[in-house]
């Protein structure tokens, strides 16, 4: 049920699950709480609408497979009314990335099965790149920098550092480096990078993809063989390492 309402005020978001499988939405709303998010689960497609409109969450993770309605339709219902974030949840093998990103106006997908980990740091890439507040601190901080390892990246200030010195990127490698650093951890897939970075409509070699994380590892000092930094997933895409691979 729902979170108490004091502990709601001072919550660092709502998070609105619609997910009919308690065996993902019990250990989501557990971690996500501990994460000290208000969390409202809807097992239906309709019951989410609802809690949408009533609750105006911060963020909504909706799952594609519900029981009474398309995960799709209820996205596209959703953003009739609201611009509020949403991240799909999809099963892994559906090509539903591009089709999520470019019609239904979602702002992120995960694949399951996906760890709490991963699913906790979209969220606050999202909550970052929509602008929402994620933690009452981050209110009263206008900085979106994300520092991982020795690297820091400010996209407030279009500055890079790495091991405290100032990188001089140009504009493309810098979105690249930065939606990697925001999804730290995680693959992105190629097509995904490509039309983040260079938009949907951008019909090019993705040898250009390639020339760009070149050049990231080249001024990072990375060794594409060993990589500290950016790792190459054969057939896959790019990881930028996780904050714990990069700590001590
Ligand atoms: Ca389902």
């Amino acid at each position: 049920m729902e979170a108490g309402g004091e502990r709601a005020a001072q919550a660092r978001g709502h998070v609105t699950v619609i997910e009919d499988e308690a065996s993902i939405s019990d250990p989501l709303r557990s971690a996500l709480e501990r994460e000290g998010y208000a969390v409202s689960v809807e097992a239906t497609g309709s019951g989410g609408l609802d809690s949408v409109r009533a609750n105006e969450p911060d963020i909504v993770l909706l799952d594609l497979m519900l029981p009474d309605l398309d995960g799709r339709d209820v996205c596209r219902a959703i953003r009739q009314t609201s611009d509020v974030p949403i991240i799909m949840l999809t099963a892994r093998g559906l090509e539903t990335d591009r089709v999520v990103g470019r019609e239904l106006g979602a702002d992120d997908y995960l694949a399951k099965p996906f760890s709490m980990a991963e699913l906790t740091a979209r969220i606050r890439a999202v909550l970052r790149r929509t602008g929402k507040r994620a933690a009452p601190a981050a209110r009263s901080d206008r900085s979106t920098a994300i520092q991982i390892g020795d690297v820091v990246i400010d996209p407030a200030t279009h500055v890079v550092t790495h091991a405290g010195a100032p990188l001089d990127l140009p504009r493309r490698e810098f979105d690249l480096l930065h939606i990697l650093m925001a999804h730290a951890g995680t693959v992105l897939r190629r097509n995904a990078l490509m039309d983040k970075v260079w938009g949907a409509d951008w019909f090019g070699s993705t040898k250009t993809l390639d020339v760009h994380i070149a050049g990231l590892r080249r001024r990072l000092g990375d060794d594409a063989q060993e990589p500290r930094y950016i790792h190459t997933v054969r057939g896959v895409g790019f990881r930028f390492s996780s904050p714990a691979e990069l700590a001590g």
